[in-house]
């Protein structure tokens, strides 16, 4: 027993130092091995065995620096090579579907738009094939720059292990296997995530939540509210696939009956002030919003005691609006004063389910076929902001 017990610490110390070199050079690349044993404060040896393995399995690049003042050698720097792997992305919003190439980085290569297919529901499938198609066109079918599997993320109730929409009332899709349609038709590995459980793993691989392990994003836009929950640094998804739906948490007890069968569901409350928000009639709706939002996140702080909450969607990721959120929800937790946890806009904006879908696919796909063999936290920098659209640069 001892011996296994420590061969199975041994295995478990190197995937964890891996991870830790991994991240000190996604973080602070270009610098050398001698810098990267300072920061891990792992031995120059250690460093130098893990780092050779990653050069050898082309996720990280060696390349001479510039010699010092005083001349001398020119140090070997090393970079993550952020085309080791790259994830097709298709995320199908509620008015337009999002689509294109996402290095290992985090970092959009190719981005394309365009309105969503509503004609029929086969319409808007087509629409996801032919998108991850153009999407595929960009890369080769195999070998250096492939891609490590397609991942797609749409608005409704998703069994992610399967990847079957199992209802999404605005696609008008029931039971639908997409993942394996999509793997039928492109012979790679496919996920299928809801929307809002894949833009909280966007924030939890490259945004706001890299180092947080308890947290929520919540999803305040056009198409209502909905939570990504990450509890012990997972995604929790629940029994049967439905955690956080947010939007059909009773805030009033008197309220008119859902079309889920509850009654008065935030959804229903807020779908008045979201109309109206959408119409342009601006301060009053937006007010109104910041209340119903403030009255969901404070029930899920009770309930969840998260470290921080991300405010994503149209409405919910603008900084003014997450700003008002925490100042109306701090008055109403239960929480010792000082207590409340941090209320942050989204850092990925609009691409926060694209960025979410291709970390989903290099953690399911990629990571655990390398010699990193697990997850690395990927780390800070260059990250601030994805508003301004990628072109296809291909
Ligand atoms: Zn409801």
């Amino acid at each position: 027993m001892t011996g296994l017990k420590r061969t199975a610490d041994s295995t478990l110390a190197k995937k964890v130092n891996t991870m830790v070199v991994v991240d000190a050079v996604r973080k602070y690349s270009p610098l050398s091995r001698a810098e990267v044993a300072k920061l891990t404060m792992l031995s120059p040896s250690t460093v130098s065995g893990i780092v050779s393995g990653l050069v050898r399995a082309g996720l990280v690049r060696e390349t001479k620096g510039d010699a010092g003042s005083a001349g001398g050698r020119r140090p070997i720097l090393l970079t993550l090579n952020a085309g080791a792997a790259l994830a097709a992305i298709i995320d199908v919003q509620v008015a337009r579907i999002l689509y294109g190439i996402v290095d290992l980085a985090g970092s959009p290569v190719c981005v394309m738009k365009e309105d969503v297919d509503l004609s029929s529901p086969a319409g808007t499938v087509d629409q996801v094939l032919r998108a991850a198609a153009r999407a595929l066109a960009k890369l080769p079918r195999a070998g250096a720059g492939a891609a490590a599997g397609i991942g797609v993320g749409v608005p409704g109730v998703v069994d992610s292990r399967t990847g079957t929409i199992l209802k999404s009332t605005r696609l008008r899709w029931t039971n639908l296997p997409l993942a394996a349609r999509l793997q039928h038709e492109f012979g790679l590995p496919v996920l299928v995530e809801r929307d809002v459980r894949a833009a909280a793993w966007g924030e939890r691989r490259y945004g706001h939540a890299r180092n947080v392990t308890d947290f929520v994003y919540m999803a305040v836009g056009e198409g209502g509210f909905g939570a990504g929950l990450v509890v012990n640094g997972k995604p929790y998804v629940g029994a049967r696939m439905h955690a956080g739906e947010l939007g059909h948490m009773t805030v009033d007890m008197h309220g008119e009956r859902c079309s889920c069968g509850n009654i008065g569901c935030l959804a229903g409350v807020a779908s008045a002030s979201i109309q109206a928000w959408k119409g342009g009639k601006g301060e009053g709706a937006e007010g109104d919003l910041v209340e119903y939002t403030a009255t969901g996140l404070v029930n899920l702080v009770n309930l969840l005691d998260p470290e921080l909450v991300v405010l994503g969607g149209d409405i919910g990721g603008r900084s003014d609006f997450a700003s008002r959120v925490e100042a109306a929800a701090k008055e109403r937790a239960l929480l010792a004063p000082g207590q409340m946890p941090r209320v942050l806009p989204s850092q990925l904006g609009d691409m926060a389910v694209a960025l979410g879908l291709a970390g989903l696919v290099f953690d399911r796909f990629y990571w655990n076929q390398t010699p990193a063999d697990d997850l690395p936290e990927m780390g800070e920098g260059g990250m601030t902001s994805y508003r301004v659209q990628a072109r296809c640069g291909l």
